[in-house]
Formats: C-alpha cells, sequence, structure tokens
C-alpha cells in the first residue's frame, strides 16, 4: 500500500509525532481542525476500522483515549470528538485506518460542525431494524 499515512509509517514522508510503539503511531492532522487536532493508527495497513484485528483495534483506541485526556490537560480542551470515518461515503479521504481525535473548546467556533438531525421516525419499526443488524453481527 501507498497512501499517505504507509509513507508517514514508512518515514518517506515527515509528519509532527505525538506517539509511536511498535503497533501504534499518532500525529497532528495537517488540517487542524480545530487546535490539537491529531490522528491515531495502526502501522500496518487496514483499509477502515472496519477491517482492523480486535486486538489491535483495542491499541489504537486506548492511545485515542490517552490523547483524548491529554488534549484537555495539555491544550485546555473542554471536550473532545473521537471518530473513524469508514468508506468514502462516510468522509473517508485516506484509505488507512485512522482515527481523529479532535479536542473542542467551548465558546470557540472551530472547523468541525457536527449535527444529528432527527429524521421522521414514523415509518420504522425499530424492533424489527434492531433485529436486522443484530443478524449482521458477527
Ligand atoms: P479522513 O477524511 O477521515 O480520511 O481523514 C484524513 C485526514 O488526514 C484529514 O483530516 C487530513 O487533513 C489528514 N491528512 C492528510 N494528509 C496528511 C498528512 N500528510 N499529515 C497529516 N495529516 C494528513
Amino acid at each position: 500500500m501507498s497512501d499517505v499515512f504507509c509513507k508517514i509509517i514508512a518515514g518517506d514522508i515527515p509528519s509532527a509525532k505525538i506517539y509511536e510503539d511498535d503497533e501504534v503511531l499518532a500525529i497532528l492532522d495537517i488540517s487542524q481542525t480545530t487546535h490539537g487536532h491529531a490522528l491515531v493508527m495502526p502501522k500496518a495497513h487496514y483499509g477502515s476500522m472496519l477491517e482492523c484485528p480486535e486486538e489491535l483495534l483495542g491499541k489504537v483506541m486506548n492511545v485515542a483515549k490517552k490523547l483524548g485526556n491529554a488534549a484537555k490537560k495539555a491544550l485546555g480542551a473542554d471536550g473532545v470528538n473521537i471518530l473513524a470515518n469508514c468508506g468514502e461515503s462516510a468522509g473517508q479521504t485516506v484509505p488507512h485506518f485512522h482515527v481523529h481525535v479532535i479536542p473542542r473548546y467551548e465558546g470557540k467556533e472551530d472547523g468541525l460542525v457536527l449535527e444529528f438531525k432527527p429524521q421522521d421516525t414514523s415509518a420504522i419499526d425499530f424492533k424489527a431494524l434492531a433485529a436486522k443488524l443484530a443478524e449482521g453481527l458477527d
């Protein structure tokens, strides 16, 4: 694979490294959607979170959690959005699994707009929908 994060992991492209161990790398996101916006990724290539093995996923998420707390402690963030885009339709632009750790600052406008708009649910059978999804669980 030769996506931009594989190149960063290989040392072919520079990055602002925050944390690294044998399996996980955390860097600053070049876009800095908010102050301190960081990315955590496995060094091994997986196209998205959905393909990442459970144990490694746990390690990546643990670093994301630590970085979220670091953003509060070191940067004075009031909250943090931790999210992973999986697939182009979900906004993923780099096809190498990564978790965004996005510090949020109360009362400060920033580049992140996250809105969960309630939809008309009158035609939805919630029990049937939940059961259908449950059928898809491995
Ligand atoms: P996504 O849209 O979830 O795939 O996020 C990809 C992120 O990677 C975007 O927020 C980009 O700003 C970020 N990005 C792309 N290239 C680089 C790079 N060379 N160094 C750091 N972050 C990058």
